[in-house]
């Protein structure tokens, strides 16, 4: 039986927690469960990020750094 390899990605996620103004967009836009905002966004679930950006793109605050390790 010849040996199989799964290709997978991981993504870490940062939330500056000086710029974060707890506006709760990154939340709602994202597809999975990698935030929880209480005052300001934390990651409660990086493994469930997909690497998708979109709360990149969506935090006026550039807040959120997505880096795919
Ligand atoms: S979208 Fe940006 S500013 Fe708003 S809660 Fe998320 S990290 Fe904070
Ligand atoms: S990159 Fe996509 S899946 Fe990952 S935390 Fe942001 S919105 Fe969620």
């Amino acid at each position: 039986m010849p040996k199989r390899f799964v290709d997978f990605e991981l993504y870490l996620v940062h939330v500056d927690p000086d710029n974060c103004d707890g506006c709760e967009e990154c939340v709602k836009i994202c597809p999975t469960t990698v935030f929880d905002v209480s005052h300001v966004a934390h990651v409660i679930n990086a493994r469930a990020c997909m690497g998708c950006r979109t709360c990149e793109a969506v935090c006026k605050s550039k807040a959120i750094i997505i880096t795919e390790i």
